[in-house]
């Protein structure tokens, strides 16, 4: 038994860590990039930053258990290469999941100081991004407007993704990637704003994936994150290569400048390469658009270097869209469902996993620039993808065992009566 005094102070403790948690979600908080990042990124999201995400996510070593495991044995530990991850798959539950939430904290701290009364953004009909927008917006009280591409405009499903959009009561707008492509997602956003506005509604825009000039601190500030972890479980291990799935540009941005600053600003002899997997459009066209929104940020440089030879200098982006944007090949399948059997952890077949897919092949391609290096592996979520990708799947033989049990010794099963 406590005595008295004790109990009162365990009791205060706890309410005290209550409140002060409670009251950290419900207020936008002033953000203070770290140092590094003050001297050279001048535009600062103006509005601070709302607490949303489980931060910080969990960084550790992945171990193979398996001499026969093709991933982690054959293609890590051959080349003495050692393969660590960062799961920002684990920023959110099934609503906040993935890389999007980061963006959002920023993104949405702008949209209550607005005093705005709804989100518009757009994505792909399965789009991760909407999901989170949709989630993150009910819970600050906005109403979510999302519109989303799909070659079926008629008839929008309620698998994966949608199911929670669904549930958010989203109101959902539908158009074909014809129309997506000629009229550009910027300007579609644009025009359903002006539309809601003539109906006295006071919407908030975002742009595909969040990626602007605002959303991408949130990789500024997980880079901040990793290195600070990175220095505490690793000290002396030096970080070679940072891999990541790539597709509207913000996650690269922040990763790609914030790893560049970061070890400019402690006068690294030594950068990591940032590899960014394009899962959509070609390497030249991400190059650009970084360069824009590092720009958008206010990235000032020393001495003469455009902010593009920055960007080249410090960003490694790589062709991954395989058969296309969220289509799948058997190969990346069976990837996605043999590193599950290595590891535990599933990736999505959309983004996490042509990423990690083309990583694996470019060291295979390559082994020598590889050998022995650290490797950090950014999962950025997506998980939600697999349920449009069931009826590719399921046709598969290898998957889980499943057996009927004889339970009344019928002879029609596994009798566990013996
Ligand atoms: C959106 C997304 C990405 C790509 O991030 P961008 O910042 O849009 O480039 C990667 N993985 C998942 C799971 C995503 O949903």
């Amino acid at each position: 038994m406590l005595n008295p005094t004790l109990r009162f102070y365990s009791i205060f403790i706890m309410f005290h860590s209550m409140v002060s948690r409670s009251t950290a979600f419900q207020r936008i908080l002033p953000y203070q990039p770290p140092l590094w990042a003050q001297e050279y990124l001048k535009t600062v999201p103006p509005h601070g930053r709302w607490l949303l995400a489980n931060l910080p996510t969990p960084l550790y070593q992945l171990i193979s258990h398996n001499h026969d495991a093709s991933i982690l044995s054959q293609t890590f530990d051959a080349i003495q290469a050692s393969l660590f991850i960062k799961r920002d798959d684990s920023t959110g539950g099934v609503e906040l999941g993935g890389n999007k939430i980061r963006k959002l904290e920023f993104l949405l701290a702008d949209a209550v100081e607005q005093n705005c009364d709804c989100v518009v953004t757009i994505g792909g009909i399965q789009s991760n991004h909407c999901r989170a927008t949709a989630s993150a917006s009910r819970m600050l009280g906005l109403e979510p407007h999302l519109i989303l591409r799909t070659r079926n405009v008629e008839e929008v499903g309620w698998e994966g993704n949608l199911l929670i959009n669904r549930m958010m009561k989203s109101v959902i707008y539908t158009c074909t990637p014809g129309e997506y492509g000629k009229m550009g997602s910027d300007e579609l956003v644009r025009r359903l704003c002006q539309h809601l506005v003539s109906q006295g509604r006071k919407p908030y825009s975002i742009p595909v994936g969040g990626s602007n000039g605002i959303g991408s601190w949130g990789y500024i500030n997980a880079v901040d994150e990793l290195m600070q972890q990175w220095e505490t479980i690793f000290h002396n291990r030096s970080l070679d290569h940072v891999v990541f799935a790539c597709g509207s540009g913000g996650t690269a941005t922040g990763i790609a400048i914030g790893m560049a600053l970061y070890h400019l600003h402690h006068q690294s002899s030594k950068f990591p390469k940032v590899h960014a997997i394009g899962v959509c459009d070609d390497p030249e066209y991400f190059i650009k658009y970084v360069t824009n929104i590092s720009d958008q940020m206010g990235l000032t440089l020393p001495s003469d270097t455009s902010t593009e030879d920055f960007v080249r200098k410090h960003l490694h982006v790589v062709q991954g869209k395989g058969l296309g944007y969220a289509m799948s090949s058997t190969e990346e399948l069976s990837f996605l469902r043999q590193f599950a059997i290595e590891t535990g952890i599933v990736l999505d077949p959309v983004y996490s996993g042509k990423a990690l897919y083309n990583f694996c092949q470019m060291i295979r391609q390559d082994p020598e620039s590889y050998h022995g290096s650290n490797i950090l592996f950014w999962h950025t979520g997506g998980a939600l993808g697999l349920y449009d990708k069931v009826g590719e799947l399921e046709g598969d033989q290898t998957g889980a065992v499943v057996n009927r049990l004889d339970i009344y010794g019928k002879g029609n099963g596994i009798n566990l009566n013996r």
